[in-house]
């Protein structure tokens, strides 16, 4: 069994776990109709809203506050859902708490603050609730497990994490680029916590919601967080991104599930021979690079008895035109040929400014 199941708020055994509901608890009506048409696709687990909204911008819609927690209530009474609500801070831990609110997620403007999350672990003391964390809107692994951290240190044992996507200056395509190898990162790290995939922020907008959630699926991801409203385009908040009940009963029930097939034997061997491959093909970039470092020390060596500078611009550009010409013959990204060949070519700079220190 996935050491991650056995988390208790995740004993459905049910892959993937679905929360969803609207961005923000607008009023009564709007939740309970909104959490009876989420309990009718029957594919959704757990029910959330947004009752206290940390915008990016003042003057936006902020939440409805404590008045909304009595309608997540109702909700769980009439659907029998369980509920779950974003806290920034101890004293909404505190009306959470009275209100009997099921699981707590804290978001990522509140989780790149260590004060903050601080405050909120030191405010469950002593109290058996799980709480979801959502990566910080910067791409900072530690912050994020660090947050977590908090948690535990005060007792929280029932922890999930939430992957909702960095925020990136001129990205268009995302709302949040979703930075796939940070989550993964994070799951080698603690491969107990259960992950789950948010791609209503990530992708703000309806029509690549799909994609990302499957993606998030493919990478055996344990559940996803979408936002639904009854009526989308008139939604207080994120109106983009919202779908509804029955738009997003759809979505999971078209979503591919594949397993990890760990024991199923003929699937593996396949498997393991793809892996072999990728492993020699592995040992020969890693050779060819430290050939490639060996050239770049000659070089060096070379600039500097003539001296000659370390970094010669037309030089560099030549190899990023040929890079990205490569890129495009070869079904290769032009963001990850270009992130590649600038990480090779700051190490040959790392390398030849060691010989440049050295003494002759
Ligand atoms: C939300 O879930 O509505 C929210 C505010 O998300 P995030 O913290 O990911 O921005
Ligand atoms: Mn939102």
């Amino acid at each position: 069994m996935n050491k991650r199941k056995e988390k208790t708020w995740l004993t459905i055994d049910k892959r993937p776990i679905v929360i969803a509901g609207p961005c923000s608890a607008e009023s009564e009506k709007q939740v309970l109709e909104t959490a009876q048409r989420l309990k009718a696709t029957d594919r959704v687990d757990i029910l959330r809203a947004g009752i206290w909204k940390p915008r990016t911008r003042p003057n936006s819609f902020e939440g409805v506050g404590m008045v909304g927690l009595p309608w997540m209530v109702k909700a769980k009474e009439l659907t029998g859902f369980p509920i779950t609500v974003e806290v920034a801070k101890a004293s909404h831990v505190e009306s959470c708490l009275q209100f009997g609110i099921d699981i707590l997620w804290i978001g990522a403007r509140t989780t790149v603050n260590p004060f903050a999350v601080q405050e909120i672990a030191d405010a469950l003391k002593g109290v058996e609730i799980p709480v979801l964390v959502k990566n910080p809107i910067n791409p900072d692994l530690s912050l994020w497990l660090g947050g977590i951290e908090r948690l535990e240190k005060a007792g929280i044992k029932e922890v999930g994490a939430i992957h909702r996507g960095f925020s990136n200056l001129g990205e268009k395509f995302y709302r949040n680029r979703p930075q796939w190898q940070i989550p993964l990162e994070f799951r080698r790290h603690r491969p107990d916590i259960p992950m789950i995939n948010d791609p209503s922020h990530i992708c703000g907008r309806r029509d690549i919601l799909q994609q990302v959630g499957q993606k998030a699926m493919d990478l055996d991801f344990d559940g996803l967080m979408i936002e639904s409203h009854i009526d989308p385009d008139n939604a207080w908040s994120d109106a983009k991104q919202q779908i509804t009940p029955e738009v997003l009963g759809t979505m999971i029930r078209d979503m591919e599930l594949r397993e990890d097939y760990e024991d199923v034997q003929p699937l593996q061997s396949k498997l393991e021979y793809l892996r072999q491959e990728i492993n020699h093909i592995d040992d020969e970039l890693m050779n060819l690079l430290s050939n490639r470092m060996n050239i770049a020390r000659q070089i060096g060596k070379y600039k500097k008895d003539n001296n000659m500078t370390i970094l010669q611009i037309k030089r560099w550009n030549q190899i990023i035109e040929k890079s990205i010409n490569h890129a495009n013959e070869n079904k290769l990204s032009k963001e990850f040929v270009m992130k590649f060949i600038a990480a090779i070519h700051d190490e040959s700079i790392n390398q030849q400014e060691k010989i440049f220190r050295e003494n002759d």
